[in-house]
This record gives structure tokens, sequence and C-alpha cells, in this order.
């Protein structure tokens, strides 16, 4: 695709390193049919191709407008139009690169930046997340069918090992998940104990930046990006191996740091040696070791949701998969693996009728083979298809847990 840039963006980096990325599309179009936005709605400026001509055209003359700010909005990020391109355009980035510098030249409609300053607020910090849990717990029985389902049940914790191993690796207490869902990382430590290996939370780590960076706060990512990275070094320097997050959408944004602070001295270095130490909990399970821990006993049929981070960002689709059927679970099919379930971070309390409208979807998609349990990998997607789901939702890291001796 021929692209040029406007006179006010001839020299900035954001814009000729987007430039480059939209050279890289030969406009086939073969992405829209990967897309969930598209798919529903038909819409071409719906689709990654049109959302890349909206690009194009700001970075070319300029200037924005709200139709192509709303159409470049609605986008999930889901990374699903990357996957199915033949020309390797890294759609993500292109959108991480140039949605911050649209943002500020001309602002999404007041009633969408006022949720997202909420949300980028009171989700990343445990106590303003506990707090608004707790009043919402409370409140739950007069709130509206459709606020009930955003508030789920309370779950109770297994008390932990205290052994320490030899080998050590950092668990990203993420921040939502810990206060809605603190039995994942439970089961995360309790599994990693039975393979030898210690998890340790570190105090001073926090949010990942995901959500920060998503609605369109690009310095606050920084912020605690940088936060984290200060955390964790020190553990770093005394051999800690790996770096975990348990949820697949914080995993990919602890990847994108290298990216994120490239233009920070004191920290491109670091966050490069940071992005090969991070690891899904996938990539550390030796099965062959947790097939002995854990419990010989008849398994139920689960079928996998795989977020998209985990397939389209993270690109290790299929593992966890193959270690639940190697450990005996019986997995049911699902139609449509890569399509979005609608969770997309901020994008179910931001855009609730495309985001209803696909998870009903996904449900229908995931239940065709009348699976016992869906088991998912991020806490998003959990919670959103919990919601409404007839059949229970889970981690993979809670099923393991569930049998081990
Ligand atoms: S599939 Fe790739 S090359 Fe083709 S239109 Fe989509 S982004 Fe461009
Ligand atoms: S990221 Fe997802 S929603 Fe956005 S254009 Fe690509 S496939 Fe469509």
């Amino acid at each position: 695709m021929r692209a040029g840039l406007a006179e006010s963006n001839s020299s900035k980096s954001f814009a000729l390193a987007a430039t480059e990325i939209i050279r890289s599309c030969v406009h086939c179009g073969m992405c829209n049919a990967s897309c969930p936005t598209y798919q529903l709605t038909g819409d071409e400026l719906e689709g990654p191709r049109g959302r890349i001509y909206l690009i194009k055209g700001i970075l070319e003359t300029g200037e924005t407008s709200d139709v192509a700010q709303t159409h470049l909005d609605q986008c999930l990020v889901c990374r699903s139009c990357e996957a199915s391109c033949p020309s390797g355009v890294k759609y993500g980035e292109l959108l991480e690169l140039t949605k911050p510098h649209i943002e500020s030249s001309n602002p999404s409609p007041l009633g969408l930046r006022i949720k997202r300053y909420l949300i980028v607020q009171i989700v990343p910090s445990k106590v303003l997340f506990s707090i608004f849990f707790a009043v919402g717990r409370i409140l739950k029985p007069l709130l509206s069918s459709n606020l009930k389902t955003l508030i789920p049940e309370r779950v109770s914790l297994r008390v932990l090992s205290r052994v320490h191993h030899k080998r050590k690796a950092l668990l990203l207490s993420t921040c939502a998940q810990s206060v809605v869902r603190p039995s994942i990382d439970t089961a995360a430590i309790r599994i990693f104990d039975r393979l030898g290996i210690t998890l340790i939370p570190v105090a001073g780590a926090g949010c990942c930046g995901a959500l920060a960076l998503h609605c369109g706060y690009e310095d606050k990512a920084i912020v605690q990006a940088k936060a984290n990275i200060d955390a964790w070094w020190p553990y770093i320097e005394l051999g800690a191996e790996s770096i975990i997050a348990t949820s697949s959408g914080c995993g990919l944004q602890l990847k994108g740091y290298e990216r994120l602070l490239k233009e920070f001295p004191d920290y491109s270095a670091k966050s490069k040696h940071l992005a090969g130490l991070i690891r899904d909990p996938i990539e550390l399970i030796d099965d062959q070791k947790l097939s002995a821990v854990i419990k010989d006993s008849d398994r139920c049929s689960v079928v996998f949701q795989s977020p998209c981070s985990l397939q389209h960002g993270l690109k290790i689709n299929g593992r966890v998969e193959a270690v639940l059927e190697r450990l005996g679970w019986n997995l049911t099919k699902v139609k449509d693996p890569h399509l979005c379930c609608g969770s997309a971070g901020s994008y179910s309390i931001l855009y609730p009728e495309t985001s209803a409208a696909l998870r009903e979807e996904k449900l229908n998609a995931l239940c065709q083979g009348s699976p016992e349990l869906i088991v998912t990998a991020n806490i998003g997607c959990q919670l959103h298809l919990a919601a409404k789901s007839a059949v229970p939702v889970i981690h993979w890291l809670e099923l393991i847990e569930r049998e081990l001796n």
C-alpha cells in the first residue's frame, strides 16, 4: 500500500514507523474474514483493511474525523487479523503507535473518555478495586441483570506450600484478578511448587499497564512498566529464572515493555532483558512431572477457550489443549476458535452491545460439544464468559490444581 505523510507528521518517529507498517499491506482483504467486528457488521470500515486505510488517511492529511475515530475505537485489538494476513502486517503495533496521537488530536466522545478514566483509575488499584467489589457484592441484589453479571462470586483460597526451591520465578500478581479470582495465582503457586519451582509474588510490582495503554493513557502505562521493572530487577539479579503472568493478556503486555520503554535509556536495556524472561505458565509446565503428582481418576470433558492474547498475541496456540489432553482430559471441539469472545480488556464495559453479541456467539461455539467445563487462560475472558454461561468457566491452572494429590 502506498503511504505518504502530512508535513506536520513527516519528522515524527511514530508516524514513520506506522507508515512502514502500512506499506507492508497489499490490501488483499483476507484479514476481514477473521475479524469479529467485520463479521458482525459486514462494514468495510469495521474490518482491519478499512481501519488501516483510515489510519493511512489520518497520517497523510494530518487530520482525523469522528467517523475514523469511532471505527478505530470499536476495534477489539484482538489481533486475529494478524494471524490471517499473508503479508505479516503488524496491525496491533500500528494501532498502538497511532492511537494516542489520534486521540490527542481528536478526542473520543466525553462519555467514553469518562468511562476510560474511571477504568484506568479503579481497576489497576487493588485498594479501589477491592472497595468497588465489596460495595458491588452488597448491592448486587438491587442491580440490573446486566450489572449483576459484572460482579463475580467470592472464591475461597487454599493453603499454600511454604517450601523454597532452588528454581525461582517471579509471579505477576495481576491487579484485577488478585481481587476477583485470587485462586488462580494460588493454583499456580501450588502447581509449580510440585514441579520444583517457587513462584514469588513481588511487593511493589502491580498492574502490567495493559488497561492504561488500551484506554489511551500511554504515560500511565509507562509509569506502571517502570515500577514493575524496578520491583523485579533485584530478584532478576539474584537469579530468578523467569517472570510469569497467569493472565495471558498481562503476559502479552509484559512482552511489549521493550517497545513501550525504548525511548528511556535507563530502562530500554532492562526491558529487553526482561522480554527474554517472560513466560506464560504453560511454557514452564513439565507434564511428565505433573502427571506423577495428579490424581489418577476419571476426568470430565472440557472445552478450551483460547484467549486472543494467548493465540494471536503470544502465539502459543494449542499448548494448553495438548497438555490437558496428555493429562487425561477429554477436550471437545470449538467452532471458529480464532474469534474473540468480546471481552478484550475494557471493551466489554465500553461497548457492551457488540461485546455481548460476540459472547453469545462464542458461548454457542464453545458449548457445541456439551462440555462439563469451559477452561480459559485470561481473567477478562473468564469473567466475561462466566457472566452468561450455563457451564462453569475456570482457568486451566484451577482445573489442574483440583486434581493435585
Ligand atoms: S490481509 Fe494483510 S495485507 Fe491483506 S488487507 Fe489485511 S492487513 Fe492488508
Ligand atoms: S484487531 Fe480484531 S477487531 Fe481489530 S481489526 Fe483486527 S481482527 Fe478486527
